[in-house]
């Protein structure tokens, strides 16, 4: 049916950071929200009781000695708890009408709202993430539980009749599978966890999540927002902790009937692994994983608008994205000219603390993350490949930051891994040569984000056509997905779909029955 796509549905609407008034408010609030009300705490949390002990400190990125909050680790004790509750809980929520469970969600969605400030505050200062990306993060939460909510009425209330033969009667529905585990990244440490676990719960099932390391403050703020908003206590549950230790013995108990994941394709394969090696029924893994994402640029792009398209498709959230662009292909008659503009561009990026708001690169989540970027630059530059490096502002000696930097590849074999930080690479290609190179993209394996730029006639559905990605962006940057309007995720090595905010994800999270009645 038409509805499906939601004409007459609206994002949240969020601030203008223009306004200088709502963002002297923000600042107030946000103020407090650093500040206020001792350390915060993270823990797990077990049929609505948040469990803590001393616990550890949480180390904020943007400063390494500023002490952010407490975390306390959940165990293998806490699995088997919250499994046996979630399993308890399961048939009755199972059996509320999606109705009932998308009003909790839109109850969700309001109290986010009201809590903009605080949970932004959380973002930023637990995961580095900019004011812009905080807010941005904010929005997509919400947006994800009015999409869901919107879309479990739509498709889970109505049992699709079917034909038959006269005197059958044939009805489809569908139903939640039984308890699902969440297991959500640290690089949208809200608006990830909160869209995988609200798609599992207005589907109808319970769930376990289990949060990034990085991302513990903020998830155990989130469950508490939603269990505030009346999601049954004993429905939903938290486990932050180690996803070495709580991955495999959540997903290889049998009572796990689904698996989502965002994250690293090497996980995602230990999970496939698990799932497959263990006892009882088959289940799903929904899983969301990295790329090795480019843009091709052609000789008839406007390098201006390019150049500002390269900046914020590579180098914003600090290039913490699975979309980021990694990999910029260039047509060789304007690579000079337009690299020129795009090192300038890239000289007035603010990269610095995430509380300002003229930052526009902040810092990367860890000293493991930025350990890894700082080896592939050593190697990167051992082979004479820097082209160039964007200066970091000055009293961030304390944070994990890592300057923007683009590098020089004379194949795009060369980039054989996902890069997850403020590292760009180009090649450049010849006229007549674009197919091939899609199909050098595609043998990379990974199929996630593309970027086109072509003011050429045809050459966006040449490379439509050829192009193994799940979200394609001409003339334009290629981040910042909007719920409902590019639903994402991607293909071969990037995921298994179905896309997040997209019109049939919930679908991976039920069951479908049907009932033959011969009348
Ligand atoms: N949906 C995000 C975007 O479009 C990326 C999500 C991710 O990094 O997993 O930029």
């Amino acid at each position: 049916p038409a509805d499906l796509y939601a004409p007459h549905r609206r994002n949240s609407a969020g601030l203008d950071f223009s306004d200088r008034a709502a963002m002297a408010d923000l600042a107030v609030e946000m103020g407090c929200a650093f500040g206020r009300g001792g350390p915060r705490k993270a823990g797990p949390i077990i049929g609505g009781s948040l469990r803590t002990r001393t616990g550890e400190a949480v180390r904020s990125p943007r400063d390494t000695a500023a002490e952010v909050g407490r975390v306390t680790w959940a165990g293998e004790q806490e699995v088997e708890e919250s499994l046996a509750a979630a399993h308890a809980a399961w048939p009755a929520w199972e059996g509320t009408r999606a109705e009932t469970r998308a009003r909790l969600l839109e109850k969700v969605a309001d109290l986010y709202e009201q809590h903009r400030a605080e949970l932004m505050a959380l973002c930023v200062d637990e995961a580095g993430r900019t004011l812009r990306d905080a807010h941005a993060e904010v929005r997509e939460a919400v947006d994800f539980c009015r999409y869901y909510a919107w879309q479990a009425r739509r498709q889970l209330d109505r049992p699709v009749v079917l034909p038959g033969p006269t005197g059958e009667h044939n009805e489809l529905t569908l139903h939640g599978r039984g308890v699902f585990a969440c297991i959500s990244p640290w690089n949208f440490p809200l608006a990830i966890f909160t869209g995988q676990v609200a798609a599992a719960l207005v589907a109808g099932n319970a769930v376990v999540a289990k949060p990034a390391e990085q991302a513990s403050l903020t998830a155990t703020r989130a469950v508490a927002l939603m269990h505030q908003a009346g999601i049954p206590r004993q429905v939903l549950h938290c486990l932050p902790g180690s996803g070495d230790l709580l991955g495999p013995a959540l997903v290889r108990d049998r009572r796990v009937a689904g698996v989502v994941f965002t994250g690293s394709v090497e996980t995602a394969r230990r999970i496939h692994q698990d799932l497959a090696g263990r006892e009882g029924p088959i289940v799903p893994l929904i899983a969301e994983t990295g790329g090795i994402n480019a843009m091709i640029v052609d000789s008839t792009a406007l390098h201006e608008q390019v150049v500002a398209d390269i900046v914020r498709s590579a180098f914003l959230s600090a290039g913490q994205r699975c979309s980021a662009l990694r990999l910029l292909c260039v047509q060789e008659d304007v690579a000079e000219p337009l690299l020129h503009i795009l090192q300038g561009a890239m000289d007035t990026l603010v990269v610095g603390d995430p509380r300002w708001l003229a930052t526009d690169v902040g810092p990367v989540i860890d000293a493991e993350a930025l350990e890894g970027l700082r080896s592939h630059h050593t190697r990167m530059q051992g082979m004479g490949r820097v082209i160039h490096r964007a200066p970091v502002s000055g009293d961030c000696e304390q944070g994990l930051y890592m300057p923007p930097t683009l590098y020089r590849l004379e194949r795009p074999e060369e980039l054989d891994r996902e890069v997850f930080g403020p590292m760009l690479h180009v090649v450049r290609w010849r006229s007549g040569e674009l197919e091939d190179l899609v199909d050098r993209i595609n043998a990379l394996g990974y199929g996630l984000t593309l970027g086109l730029h072509s003011r050429i006639a045809g050459a966006a559905q040449q490379v439509r056509r050829r192009a193994r990605v799940g979200n394609l962006y001409i003339n334009r940057d290629m981040v910042g997905a909007v719920v409902g309007t590019q639903p994402f995720g991607g293909e071969g090595l990037s995921g298994t779909g179905f896309k997040a905010g997209g019109p049939h994800y919930l679908l991976r999270f039920v069951s479908e029955r049907v009932a033959t009645f011969n009348t």
